[in-house]
């Protein structure tokens, strides 16, 4: 019978300890990339484009409070609030969400309008919904929808710059675009942009 302890009493002091064999390489600390040495984390170019984009749009978002439909929605009570119908002078309302591509009507005249705000100051061009509803519009031989522009809108605290009304907007100055296939959620989707509308006659409100 050993005694207890004899294992340990037989293993020689001077053995090499079995580890390590090697020099174990440094691994990059993974949850810290942005700090890694650049030799130590290899990243495709697309892998590091999407990190960035990721990372860019996590920035975007974390200081935007409210969302694009909820700045729209409110962009549309600003012009309510602010905009008599610039053809019979009586007050503006808020169309139901589902009507197409039109947002404000007056209540008292035919007057209809889409409302697009804008973050910038006034420019030639603006982006602008999906190109269905108005591909039908021309189709059927009807007029654009007038267009109201509220420029250098700030959905959070609800302020803006001039309000500019559109009463009349060719069609040649609405041209058709694909969202790439890197859209986040509409991918391949055709919509359109509004161009040259400084050349447009407009009213300032
Ligand atoms: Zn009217």
């Amino acid at each position: 019978m050993r005694k207890a302890g004899s294992l340990i009493e037989a293993r020689p002091r001077t053995a090499p300890r079995p580890w390590p064999l090697v020099a174990t390489p440094k691994l990059p600390r993974m949850t810290n990339i942005s700090r890694a040495e650049p030799s130590s984390v290899y990243l495709s170019v697309e892998a590091w484009v999407a990190v960035r984009k990721i990372r860019q749009d996590w920035m975007v978002a974390r200081h935007k409070r409210i969302s694009n439909t909820e700045s729209g929605g409110r962009a549309v009570a600003y012009v309510i609030s602010r905009i008599a119908c610039p053809y019979c002078g009586k007050t503006l309302v808020e169309l139901p969400a589902a009507t197409p591509v039109y947002d404000v009507a007056c209540e008292r005249c035919e007057f209809r309008a889409q409302v697009k705000s804008v973050e910038t100051p006034s420019r030639g061009r603006i982006r602008g919904a999906s190109a269905r509803p108005l591909a039908g519009l021309r189709l059927a031989g009807k007029l654009s929808p007038p267009l109201v522009v509220v420029w250098k809108w700030d959905g959070e605290t609800r302020t803006a710059g001039e309000v500019w009304i559109f009463p009349l907007v060719p069609w040649s100055h609405i041209r058709e675009r694909v969202l790439p296939d890197t859209h986040a959620t509409m991918a391949g989707r055709l919509m359109v942009d509004y161009h040259d509308l400084s050349a447009l006659p407009h009213f300032v409100g």
